[in-house]
C-alpha cells in the first residue's frame, strides 16, 4: 500500500466479557494486517481489554512489531452505580438494569469526542449501541455493527422481528414455533423465545437495535462461511444485508502457549492444566456456562449427580455468582473431588482455550454462548447443549440439528427467574455426557464431524482462508472510501 495513510478503525464493544473479549481479538486480527486499531471502553473493562491485547502481542512477538491497538479510557457515566460496576457480570440487573442502559446511552458523549479528535475511517460497535449509527454518520464515518453471534442465530432473530411466529403459536410453553423463510426448517419451543406481550419492552429495545443494525454500512461476524454457507447466502442475498465473516477471532489473542496461568485471573489454571496432563486423550468433560449464566442450588446438584452419573473424569467452572457448594453438593460429590481423580472444580476464570484445546478433553457441557460455542468448533471438540437465554437457543439449534457436534439436554425456559427454571435431572445430563464422549456409533460420528470442522475453522483464518480474504475485502472497501 506504499505511501497510503494506514486504516483507522475504532471498536467499541459492549461492556460484557463475552464482547469485550472478541472486540479486542478483532482488533489484534485487523491490526495484525496493518490497520490503526482503537478500542474505546471504560476504565474496568479496559483492564480485560488490556489483557487480551497483551496477550495478542505476546503471540505475534517476534513475527511483527507490536500491534497498533490504543485502549481509549473513557468515564463510565454517573448513574448512581455504586463505583467499579460497569459491567453486566457485576451489575444486579433487577436492581440496576435501567441504570446501567441509561449509562450505555450515555457513553454518545465520550464515543463523540473521540471522533471529534481522531480521524477514524470506520467504527466496529455493538449492536447494543444503536445510537452509534446515527452518531457516527455525524461525522461522515461508516458505523459495522457487531452482535458476536452466528448468522444462523441473526437470521432466527431476524426472522422473529419480520414475522413474529411467537404471537401466531398456541400459548402453550411447549407449543412448537416455526421460523419461516429459512434455509432449513427451524422449529423452537415457545418457551425458548422471547415473549414480545409479556415483555414488551424488551421486545421494543430489540426491534430497536435491529432497525439500527440494518441501516449500519454493514455487520461483522465471528463466525466463517463454512460453518453456515447457507445463513451467509441467506443474509446476504435473501436479505440484501452486508455482511463479513472474520472469525473465529479467538485464536488472535489468545495464543495456546501464553494464555492460563501467568495471565492473573485463573489461580487454579496451572493445577488444571497439569491434572488434564494426566489424562487420557479425550476422556475428560469441560463444563463451563461462561460469565453470565447462574444456575439454582436444585439445578447445580443435578449436574453435580450427572457427571458423577455419567463415569467420565470433569473439569467443572462453577460460576463466581452461584451458591456456596454446600448449598447444593450431593452426598458424596465432595468425597470424589477430594480423591482428585474423577474431577476439578474450579471457582473464577478458567483459561478456556487452553483448555478446549487439551488432548484430554473430548467433550464441553455448554450454555452455547457463542464465543463458548466457536472455542469449541474451533478446538474440534463435540458439544452437551445447555441454554439459558438470549441467542443461545439458536446456537444450540445450529450445533444439534444443523452442525450435528453436539447433543442438547432439553433445555427451555428462556429468561426465567432462575428459581423458576425447570430443573433437568441428573440422568439426563449423564445420558447426553454419554451421546458425545461414549463409545456408540452415534457418538464416534459426533466426535468426527466436530474434528473436520476444527480444522475447517482453523483453516478461514490462515491466509488465503475465508476468514483471512474477508478481513482484507473489508479493509480494501474502507480503503476505497
Ligand atoms: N471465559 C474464559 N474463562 C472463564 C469463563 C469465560 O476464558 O472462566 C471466556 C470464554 O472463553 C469466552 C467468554 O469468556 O470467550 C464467554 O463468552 P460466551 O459468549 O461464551 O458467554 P457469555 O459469558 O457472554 O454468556
Amino acid at each position: 500500500k506504499g505511501e497510503q495513510q494506514p486504516l483507522r478503525i475504532l471498536f467499541f464493544p459492549f461492556l460484557t466479557p463475552g464482547h469485550l473479549i472478541p472486540a479486542a481479538d478483532m482488533a489484534a486480527l485487523f491490526a495484525a494486517r496493518g490497520v490503526k486499531c482503537t478500542i474505546l471502553t471504560t476504565p474496568v473493562n479496559a483492564g480485560v481489554i488490556r489483557l487480551a491485547v497483551d496477550r495478542a502481542n505476546e503471540a505475534s512477538r517476534g513475527t511483527e512489531d507490536a500491534l497498533s491497538i490504543d485502549i481509549a479510557v473513557v468515564p463510565f457515566p454517573d448513574v448512581g452505580l455504586p463505583p467499579g460496576v460497569e459491567s453486566v457480570p457485576a451489575l444486579n440487573f433487577d436492581a440496576d438494569g435501567d441504570k446501567f442502559f441509561r449509562a450505555i446511552q450515555l457513553l454518545r458523549e465520550s464515543f463523540d469526542r473521540f471522533l471529534t479528535q481522531n480521524r477514524t475511517d470506520a467504527v466496529v460497535s455493538d449492536s447494543f449501541f444503536d445510537w452509534s449509527v446515527d452518531a457516527a454518520a455525524e461525522h461522515g464515518v461508516p458505523r459495522l455493527a457487531f452482535l458476536g453471534t452466528s448468522l444462523f442465530a441473526r437470521a432466527c432473530s431476524d426472522c422473529t422481528v419480520r414475522h413474529n411466529p411467537v404471537e401466531a403459536a398456541p400459548e402453550d410453553p411447549d407449543a412448537p414455533v416455526l421460523l419461516p423463510g429459512l434455509p432449513h426448517r427451524v422449529e423452537m419451543r415457545r418457551s425458548q423465545m422471547m415473549e414480545p406481550k409479556k415483555r414488551p419492552e424488551h421486545w421494543a429495545f430489540h426491534q430497536r437495535l435491529n432497525a439500527a443494525d440494518q441501516r449500519s454500512y454493514g455487520e461483522v461476524f465471528n463466525s466463517f462461511h463454512e460453518l453456515e454457507p447457507e445463513y451467509v447466502d441467506h443474509y446476504t442475498t435473501t436479505l440484501g444485508r452486508r455482511a463479513w465473516l472474520v472469525g473465529p477471532v479467538a485464536f488472535a489473542s489468545k495464543d495456546l502457549a501464553t494464555r492460563g496461568a501467568d495471565d492473573g485471573l485463573s489461580p487454579d489454571a496451572d493445577g488444571c492444566l497439569r491434572w488434564l496432563d494426566t489424562k487420557p486423550a479425550g476422556s475428560v468433560a469441560y463444563v463451563s456456562f461462561g460469565t453470565l449464566s447462574r444456575f439454582s442450588p436444585p439445578e447445580l446438584r443435578e449436574l453435580a449427580r450427572g457427571l458423577d452419573l455419567s463415569g467420565k473424569d470433569f473439569v467443572w467452572v462453577v460460576g463466581g455468582a452461584d451458591a456456596e457448594e454446600s448449598e447444593w453438593m450431593p452426598d458424596g460429590f465432595a468425597e470424589l473431588l477430594a480423591r482428585g481423580e474423577r474431577g476439578l472444580v474450579i471457582r473464577g476464570w478458567a483459561p478456556q482455550m487452553l483448555i478446549l484445546n487439551h488432548a484430554a478433553v473430548g467433550g464441553f457441557v455448554t450454555h452455547c454462548g457463542w464465543n463458548s460455542t466457536l472455542e469449541a468448533v474451533s478446538a474440534g471438540v463435540p458439544m452437551v447443549t445447555w441454554p439459558r437465554y438470549a441467542d443461545q437457543f439458536y446456537n444450540e439449534k445450529l450445533v444439534v440439528e444443523l452442525l450435528k457436534v453436539g447433543v442438547g439436554v432439553g433445555s427451555t425456559d428462556y429468561a426465567s427467574k432462575l428459581e423458576a427454571r425447570r430443573v433437568i435431572g441428573g440422568d439426563v445430563v449423564a445420558e447426553a455426557i454419554g451421546r458425545v464422549m461414549g463409545d456408540g456409533e452415534g457418538a464416534e460420528a459426533i466426535r468426527e464431524r466436530a474434528r473436520v470442522l476444527g480444522e475447517k475453522a482453523r483453516s478461514a483464518g490462515e491466509k488465503g482462508g475465508s476468514s483471512y480474504d474477508d478481513v482484507g475485502r473489508l479493509m480494501d472497501e474502507l480503503m476505497a472510501r
